[in-house]
């Protein structure tokens, strides 16, 4: 079992390097951005009450973010063996606490961290890109901006979180796809040996 967390700002390119992630090491990916977005296809109750949070660019309270990922894994518990990809969890200080707490209720723990770098001004360019082409309803400019500020005051302390715990691996997010995933694969691979 190897976690890794997948870490950066929106449009920083965790979704794209999970895929790599996925194909080259065979981990289970949970989004839980997509895992909010299928309930929201779905009309489920929390499709309804996450789809106000994620259109408004807030972050879903902790209590119920926490409740809906360890609902993943317990669903889940042979991939979970495989090891996992988390991207876009944590956000906050107080689901960093509880994931710890999760995975070693579970025999595991968080053995890396990427953090992928992207300069904020490429950021929104990626984002207003992707809005165009996949309509996702938060990449407008309006929503991005309240996203870039939650990640500023909410997300990113994080990172001195996990680099006090010594997993944080700092990658370059900018160049081409397969040179980031260069970068990422090196640092995996220095975490694993
Ligand atoms: P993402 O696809 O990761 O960019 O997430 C899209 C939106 O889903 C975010 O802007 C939040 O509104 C919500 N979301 C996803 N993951 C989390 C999380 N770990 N905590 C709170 N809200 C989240």
């Amino acid at each position: 079992m190897f976690n890794i967390v997948i870490f950066g700002a929106p449009g920083s390119g965790k979704g794209t390097q999970s895929e790599y992630l996925i194909n080259h090491y065979g981990l289970f990916h949970i989004s839980t951005g997509d895992v909010l977005r299928d309930h929201i296809k779905r009309g489920t109750e929390l499709g309804k009450i996450a789809s106000s949070y994620i259109n408004d660019g807030k972050l879903i309270p902790d209590e119920l973010m926490i409740c809906i990922l360890e609902n993943v894994l317990d669903e889940h518990p042979e991939e979970e063996k495989k090891g996992v990809i988390f991207d876009g969890f944590p956000r906050t200080t107080e689901q960093a606490k509880a994931l710890k707490e999760m995975l070693e209720r579970r025999g595991g723990k968080v053995d890396v961290v990427i953090g992928l770098d992207v300069p904020e001004a490429e950021l929104i360019d990626r984002l207003i890109k992707r809005g165009k082409e996949s309509g996702r309803s938060d990449d407008n400019m309006e929503t991005i901006k309240k996203r870039l500020e939650v990640y500023h005051n909410q997300t990113s302390p994080l990172r001195d979180h996990y680099v006090a715990e010594g997993v944080y691996a700092a990658i370059n997010g900018t160049g081409s796809i397969e040179s980031i995933f260069d970068s990422i694969k090196a640092a995996v691979d220095n975490c694993r040996k």
